[in-house]
């Protein structure tokens, strides 16, 4: 049966990647439809209740910059925030917040319900509608058909998924929520490279089974840091502590003794789990002469209820599970309250995607989230606000967009993922960047807010709000440059306190910001006034002032590699014609069919003298 609406965009799937992808579709006015399996589990996070950390952190910023809601849905849920290396520099800096799960899913479903040109509708997909290589919609597991012009793809594990508690499995695309096996079958009809990669997570343990009071305590940050460029503290609910036990001796004991009813041991689990994320028996594997693993006891929400204990993801049996938890300090009478599990599901290999996440094989389809290879809602998100944004952009006739490497981790993400592949899980870091100190947490919106508005996703308010604050950084900067301090006139004991020394020339308070020792507040001393600008505006002037001299070189080498990225390589080009090149490196790039002179010289095995040769070839017939 064909449903009577035609939509522009359809997102099946409302994870991570689906509810940014929804939105930035629906926010450029484009007609779209939300198809997911359950309107309850909207914005639900399958495994641990955090948002952010180091390289993620910086994704969420940079899709709220981008006028997406992860960075202000963890705002409203966030319950305990810290700033990790807030001793290091500006570009390893990173926001993490811990969430309650009901009320982070709750301000999801809040943002996609009042979005408008959004309709959300509860079905499971099980088919694609394919017309001459291109997907014209989708048919639902009551055989309902919708109309589109493009789908995107953002189904998580959910793919043919399996999940495994010890030797016992059973299929499911996360627990208490059914795996997608028709429409897993119908994408290994089409001409995709599928395989299986693995994830887990631990047991949850009752809250009031647990004895906190023999356990270390850890609070969050105080002032409590701020995800989103809109957001204020206010935002954030109650805040509440961590609590810190620790595997011991006994621990890995009980593990090793079990580990042949292990699926991951044993050879019942054939996809390759997240290196950055092992289970608790890889850990006790791996680094055999470890005698504790530390374990963060995180809450899941506000009121007492759950308690994630990051650090134990495991497939082993419930029975061992049950001595693994008991074994550990404060945990001896846990009751837990679910078990802990693997699951395997398909991933497609993102070297069949465009930059935009549009499928090489199949016009209209987009694929987003963990079908990519990728693990984490952050990933996830950042991949849907680009499919959906392209999708919408693809309906209204326009041109696509993905920022480069060195514009965005977003680009770094996409580009890796498309160019190289992967063969495990895929989680961002920061040392994934060429240009960290360009790719910053706290100036997301300056490198991203400005596209976002062209691009018809960014709204008045974010737009209103990130002029002010850039008005106010050049007033700030453009006064620090013409507030001068005359050595004759200025209290040479306060400069001898703040500077170190007595100032001998006149110099400009910019000036004297760019000195290493000189912080905001001692500067503000020394010119005898209070701070006039918001915190935000501050940070701003003083990380634009002190990296400018890193900042400037940095972008002289973007500057001079963009050369290669501005070369365009059409999709069709045969590589046979090009003079000079290996086999190996032709069937390298027949394969990955990169966009242009930049991305075939990241792909593994094309030697700078290929790239030569393309270049000299790509002169020769243009
Ligand atoms: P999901 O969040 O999985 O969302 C998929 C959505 O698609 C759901 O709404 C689902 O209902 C819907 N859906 C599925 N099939 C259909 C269909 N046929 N029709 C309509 N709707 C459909 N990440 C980490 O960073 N660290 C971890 O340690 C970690 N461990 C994990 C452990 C487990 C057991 C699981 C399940 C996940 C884990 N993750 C972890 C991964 C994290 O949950 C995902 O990376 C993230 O949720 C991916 O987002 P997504 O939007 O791609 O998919």
């Amino acid at each position: 049966m064909s449903y009577q609406d035609h939509y522009d965009v359809i997102v099946v799937g409302g994870g991570h990647a689906g509810t940014e992808a929804a939105l930035a579709s629906a926010r450029q006015g484009v007609k779209t439809l939300l198809l997911t399996q359950n309107i309850e589990t909207l914005g639900q996070m399958s495994c641990n209740p955090a948002i952010g950390g180091i390289g993620k952190g910086h994704l969420v910023k940079e899709i709220d910059a981008l006028g997406g809601i992860m960075a202000q849905a963890a705002d409203r849920g966030g319950i305990q925030f810290r700033t990790l290396n807030s001793s290091k520099g500006p570009a390893v800096r990173a926001t993490r917040a811990q969430a309650d799960r009901v009320r982070y899913k709750a301000a999801v479903r809040a943002y996609l319900e009042n979005q408008p040109n959004l309709y959300i509708f509860q079905q499971a997909v099980d088919d694609l509608v394919v017309e001459n290589d291109r997907v014209v919609g989708v048919v639902t597991q009551v055989g309902l058909r919708f109309s589109a012009k493009s789908v995107v793809l953002t189904v998580g594990t959910f793919l043919g998924g399996l999940i495994h508690i010890g030797m016992q499995n059973h299929q499911g695309g996360r627990a208490g929520d059914p795996a997608s096996i028709a429409l897993s079958q119908r994408l290994r009809s089409l001409p995709f490279r599928v395989d299986r990669l693995k994830t887990g997570t631990p047991p949850r343990i009752a809250t009031s089974s647990i004895d906190f009071s023999v356990l270390t305590e850890q609070p969050g940050d105080n002032p409590t840091p701020v995800f989103s460029f809109l957001g204020k503290q206010a935002d954030h609910p109650r805040q509440i502590s961590c609590y810190i036990t620790h595997t011991n001796e006994h621990t890995h004991e009980v593990i090793r003794n079990n580990l042949d009813r292990s699926p991951m041991y044993s050879g019942e689990i054939e996809g390759i789990g997240p290196r950055y994320c092992p289970s608790i028996e890889d850990k006790v594997v791996r680094f055999a002469d470890r005698t504790a693993h530390q374990i963060f006891l995180e809450p899941e929400g506000l009121e007492p209820g759950e308690v994630y204990p990051n650090g134990i993801s495991t497939s082993l049996p419930f029975d061992v599970q049950y001595e693994i938890v008991r074994s550990m300090k404060g945990l001896e009478n846990a009751h837990i309250t679910r078990p802990g599990y693997a699951i395997e599901y398909d991933f497609f290999d993102p070297r069949d995607l465009q930059p935009t996440l549009e499928t090489k094989h199949m016009g209209g389809l987009f694929f987003a989230g963990q079908i990519n290879g990728t693990t984490g809602y952050e990933e996830a998100g950042a991949q849907g606000l680009i499919a959906g944004l392209n999708a919408g952009l693809q309906a209204r006739g326009l041109d696509g967009w993905y920022p480069r490497r060195d514009e965005a981790y977003i680009g770094v993400l996409i580009d890796d993922l498309i160019t190289s592949g992967t063969r495990e899980p895929y989680r961002m870091f920061t040392s994934r960047a060429e240009y960290r100190l360009m790719l910053r947490e706290d100036n997301a919106d300056i490198r991203l807010t400005p596209v976002g508005r062209q691009l018809g996703i960014v709204d008045d308010e974010r737009w209103a709000i990130f002029s002010a604050k850039q008005d106010a950084v050049a007033k700030e900067n453009a006064r620090l440059e013409s507030f001068k301090f005359v050595p004759e006139k200025i209290d040479q004991t306060t400069a001898e306190a703040v500077l170190g020394e007595k100032l001998n020339k006149v110099t400009s308070a910019i000036e004297l910001l760019r000195r290493p020792k000189v912080d905001y507040a001692m500067l503000l001393e020394l010119m005898g006034t209070e701070q006039a600008v918001a915190d935000d505006v501050a940070e701003q002037v003083v990380i634009q002032t002190k990296y400018s001299g890193y900042i400037n070189r940095q972008q002289n080498e973007i500057d001079r590699l963009q050369r290669n990225e501005n070369m365009s390589l059409p999709t069709n080009m045969d590589y046979k014609n090009v003079r000079g090149l290996s086999n190996e490196v032709r069937e390298k790039l027949e394969q990955a069919r990169p966009v242009n002179l930049g991305q075939a010289a990241r792909i593994s095995g094309v030697t700078p003298a290929a790239v030569s040769l393309l270049l000299v070839h790509l002169k020769r017939s243009g």
